[in-house]
């Protein structure tokens, strides 16, 4: 039913709500766009996301709603979680495409997607992604524990910076273009950015966790399927039961991205299988044989499995660990790559219950060292 999910038309200059007048598109996704206003009553700039028309959405935009109150509440309460995007108000809007909800809030920086895709393919520097990898550590802990919230859709694009220093934000705005009112992009491609960047442009940046759109409370049943597909825990891909250890999932697909400028996985489909089969086989490939205690503790796993261990469509696999990739493919020392590996293998476990939480994967050596 993609044809019912309708944008709302908006013209610059629009005034949404008598009070945020529309300068110009900061960015979209699957279910909404995203607009830099003129707050006329606060005079100040605001970012405001009207989501698409359509009932299933307007539902999910009304879950958004919750999740961003219960964080601002628990923000006020445990004078924590600055690492996720703060909401100032939200309204609904009438279209010619149906009812809109629309959320206000503070206007942050490009997404970490945004950044990686113009800098170069080695990944951004190590002090950065610690960094950074650091603050959505925390968030995520504040989500976790403060607020019982599953995100549920943490990937580059999802993580937004701010505090952009003056020359790194007039850097960016030399590099990238509103391409057509639709994403941030590079002016020319392959544009020299990552050449300008000086590390001390990115160090004194932060990170902020966006997009409540696909969360779900830590105590209440839910079925539907979460995640963006790269980023999708093995027991969100195989139709289990999940939790919070998917978020580190999805957190240590990340930081592997963050660091090498290449997914961690990449799943495509084939003739004879689909993406999630081979989704299913990439992880086997790096992660090892799933056991057989877990596959078949698990309902859908006869989707991709016909005996333990085996894949049901895919029969010829190429493992090779995480240190050699580190090593081999992006040309990391040895002793670096054994470190970054013993980071994030915790956070890639299979059983959701023993992977690695955010505070222990915070405490850890590797993210700890500057
Ligand atoms: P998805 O497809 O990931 O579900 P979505 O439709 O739910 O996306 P968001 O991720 O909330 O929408 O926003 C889309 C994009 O708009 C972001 O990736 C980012 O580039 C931009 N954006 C969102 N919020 C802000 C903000 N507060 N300040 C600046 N830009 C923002
Ligand atoms: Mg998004
Ligand atoms: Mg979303």
């Amino acid at each position: 039913a993609q044809h019912t999910r309708r944008h709302h038309p908006v013209q610059e200059g629009e005034v949404f709500n008598t009070r945020y007048q529309v300068l110009h598109k900061l960015g979209c996704g699957t279910f909404a766009t995203v607009w830099l206003c003129q707050d006329m009553r606060k005079k100040k700039q605001v970012a405001v996301k009207v989501l698409k028309s359509r009932e299933g959405f307007a539902e999910t935009a009304q879950d958004e709603v919750a999740f961003l109150r219960c964080v601002s509440c628990m923000k006020k309460k445990d004078l924590a979680g600055e690492n996720i995007v703060c909401l100032l108000d939200d309204f609904r809007m009438i279209g010619e495409n149906g009812f809109h909800v629309c959320l206000v809030f503070e206007v942050l920086g490009p997404s970490i997607r945004c950044l990686m895709g113009n800098y170069t393919a080695q990944g951004l520097p190590l002090p950065f992604v610690k960094k950074s990898l650091q603050q959505v550590l925390a968030g995520l802990h504040f989500l976790h524990k403060c607020c019982r919230i599953i995100h549920a859709d943490i990937k580059p694009e999802n993580i937004l910076l701010c505090g952009c220093s003056k020359r790194l934000q007039r850097l960016l705005m030399d590099t990238l273009d509103c391409d057509q009112g639709t994403e941030l992009r590079l002016k020319a491609a392959g544009g020299d950015l990552g050449n300008q960047l000086e590390e001390s442009d990115l160090m004194s940046i932060e990170v902020k966790i966006a997009d409540l759109g696909s969360a779900c409370w830590t105590y209440k049943p839910f079925s539907k399927e979460i995640q963006t597909q790269p980023y999708r825990a093995l027991e969100v891909l195989l139709g289990l039961d999940y939790g919070t250890p998917a978020d580190i999932w999805s957190t240590a697909c990340l930081a592997f991205e963050m660091a090498t400028g290449e997914r961690l996985f990449d799943p495509q489909p084939g003739k004879y299988f689909s993406r999630d089969d081979d989704h299913v086989a990439c992880i086997i490939e790096l992660l090892g044989r799933i056991p057989p205690e877990i596959v078949f503790s698990w309902n859908k796993s006869t989707k991709f499995f016909s005996r333990p261990g085996a894949l049901l469509r895919l029969s010829r696999l190429f493992p090779r660990s995480l240190p050699d990739i580190l090593a081999d493919r992006h040309g990391w020392t040895p002793r670096e790559a054994a470190a970054f590996a013993a980071f994030l293998l915790p956070a890639l476990h299979y059983a959701p219950e023993r992977r690695a939480s955010a505070a222990q994967s915070l405490r850890h050596a590797w993210i700890a060292a500057p």
